[in-house]
This record gives structure tokens, sequence and C-alpha cells, in this order.
């Protein structure tokens, strides 16, 4: 079987990184964040540091982030803004967009990496549950694209970057709120991709699979010995890491991928061509009312 790749468990960044493909693919560029300051996200802003970018990274919890930030200027050497905000409220986006551009006096890389997630069943799940997993995903990854467009994109230019899933693609049980909501990012991705091109804007999406070392992963798996079974089932026969993601983003994000937009980077091992839908979770979820 093939091996796993290093990984890093915990938001700590990579005690080595070997893979600085041209230390200046970023460099004096700034990117905002949302989702920054954990899993997925945290790696996206290291390894766009470790690439020339400063960041800005935001989300609801400020010790969080203020925590994060100093790991990430600690071991990249870069400018890192912690900001706290809520992406379901438009003044606080507006309120940490305008803070980050008076830092940096511009932002050319927006990342909505933000969401939240749980398994339940369709018929266990209340409506409430359902909004909120679309209200942090869906509207969330609009609110802040929006807030960019009017404060600097439309003027000046910018990528955005929207981390996914392939949830939605054949209906994964247990999901119906997150393969919804990130199925309608896809398509706003396609949207906006296509109205603000005339703008200089590129706007795509990136889906990761099942990633090791993430809070997402824990919640979403369960037990090791189920991990086991299923990362058989992946064409690549291993899970990913949050470095493999954070480097398609960097793609998406850089000049590498100037001609790139309304795109799916799917950077899953193929998973989502031959995961396996179990049904015998669904019977275990049986009895399961949702709390939301
Ligand atoms: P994570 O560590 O739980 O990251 C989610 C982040 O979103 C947290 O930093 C959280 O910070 C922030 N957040 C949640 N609600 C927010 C809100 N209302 N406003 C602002 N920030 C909010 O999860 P992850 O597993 O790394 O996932 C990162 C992204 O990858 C997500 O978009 C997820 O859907 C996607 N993804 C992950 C996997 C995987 O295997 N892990 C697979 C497919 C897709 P606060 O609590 O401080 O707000």
């Amino acid at each position: 079987m093939a091996q796993p790749p290093p990984d890093v468990s915990e938001d700590e960044c990579l005690p080595e990184y070997r893979h600085r493909f041209c230390p200046d693919l970023l460099r004096d560029k700034v990117a905002f964040i949302t989702g920054g300051g954990s899993g997925i996200g945290f790696r996206i802003a290291e390894i766009f540091m470790r690439h020339g970018c400063h960041t800005v990274i935001a989300s609801r919890s400020l010790p969080r982030v203020s925590k994060a930030a100093r790991k990430l200027v600690a071991a990249t050497g870069q400018r890192c803004l912690p900001l706290s905000l809520d992406v379901r409220a438009f003044p606080a986006i507006t309120a940490a967009v305008d803070q980050a551009l008076r830092e940096f006096g511009k932002i050319d890389i927006l990342v909505n990496c933000a969401a939240g997630n749980f398994l339940c069943p369709a018929g266990a799940l209340s409506c409430n549950a359902f909004k909120t997993v679309m209200d942090i995903d869906t509207l969330g990854t609009f609110n802040v694209s929006r807030v960019l467009y009017e404060k600097f994109f439309r003027d000046h230019g910018g990528v955005i970057v929207n981390i996914t899933a392939t949830l939605g693609t054949r209906g994964q049980v247990l999901q119906v709120h997150a393969g919804s909501a990130k199925a309608a990012v896809d398509a706003m991705t396609r949207h906006l991709a296509v109205e603000w091109g005339p703008r200089n804007i590129r706007v795509n999406s990136l889906a990761p699979g099942p990633i090791s070392g993430t809070e997402g992963f824990r919640r979403l798996v369960g037990s090791q010995a189920s991990a086991g079974t299923k990362t058989l089932a992946i064409p690549l026969q291993r899970l990913g890491d949050k470095t493999e993601v954070a480097h398609g983003a960097l793609f998406l994000a850089s000049p590498l991928a100037s001609y790139v937009t309304g795109a799916v980077l799917v950077v899953d091992g193929g998973a989502w061509l031959t995961f396996p839908n179990d049904l015998q979770l669904l019977a275990d979820f049986a009895s399961f009312s949702a709390k939301l």
C-alpha cells in the first residue's frame, strides 16, 4: 500500500518544508483567508506565506486566529493579521476588510475556507440545522466575496479560491446540508467567474477529499478502523494531507493559473470516483435527532 505523506495533526506549522516551488511565487501579495486559524485554512496560510505572501486570517474566535498568527509569523517571517469575524455578519466582514486594507493597502487573494459540518440523516435534520450550514458555507462565501469585490477587487482585480467538497457529486449519506451548500458554492464560482472575469477577477473552487489531521475528517469519518477500511477504496490508497490541499490552493491563487477561472480543482486522490456510500451508517443513525 502507498505510504501516507508526513502530516502534522494539530494546527502547527510544518517542522520541515521541502517543496518551496518558487519562494517568489506570491511575493508581496496579500491573502485574506476565512477559517485561516485551523486545519486546511491554517495550512493554506502557511504555504502561501512560505511563498512570499502576507496573510489576514479571520474567524469567529480571536484567541484562535491570534495564536495561529503568532505561529505563522514565527515559522515564515511574513506578516499575518488575525481578525475576528462571522462570515454570516455583513457589518463584521466590512469592518474586517477595512482593517485589512488599512494594514496592507491592498488584498490580492481571497480564500473562502470557513465552514461548519456534522453528520446527520436528512430525516432527522432540522430546518434550522440545514439553514445554519447554508448560512456559513454558501451565504458566508458570497458575503465575503461581495465585500471584497466592492472594497477592492472591482477596481484592482483579484483572485478568489472557494474551498468546497465533492459530497454532492454523488450524494453522500448524512451530508445533505453540507453537500447542498458546497454544490451551491461551486455554482457560485462559475457565476462569479463569468460576471467578474471582465474585471480581471479569477474565481475557482478547490474541493478536497478526506484529509487527515483535520477537524472535518475527525468529525465525519469516525473511528480509525472505519477510516482504514475506507482508505483502501481511494485510488491513491491513502488519505490526503493539508499540505497537498494547500499546494492546490497555491496553484489556483498564483500566476501559474492565470488563465484558469470557473474551474473546480478536485484534490482527493480520486476518492470521489470510488468512495463507498455507507448505507449501514445511515441505519446506525436511524434514531438520531439533530440538536440544532
Ligand atoms: P476546521 O478546522 O473546522 O475549519 C473551519 C474553520 O471555519 C474554523 O477555523 C472556524 O473557526 C471557521 N468558521 C466556522 N464557522 C465560521 C463562521 N460562521 N464565521 C467565520 N469563520 C467560521 O475544518 P477543516 O476540516 O480544516 O475544513 C476546512 C475547509 O475544507 C472547509 O471549508 C471544509 O468544508 C473543507 N473540506 C474539508 C475536508 C476535510 O477532510 N477536512 C474535506 C472536504 C472539504 P472559528 O470556530 O474560530 O469561527
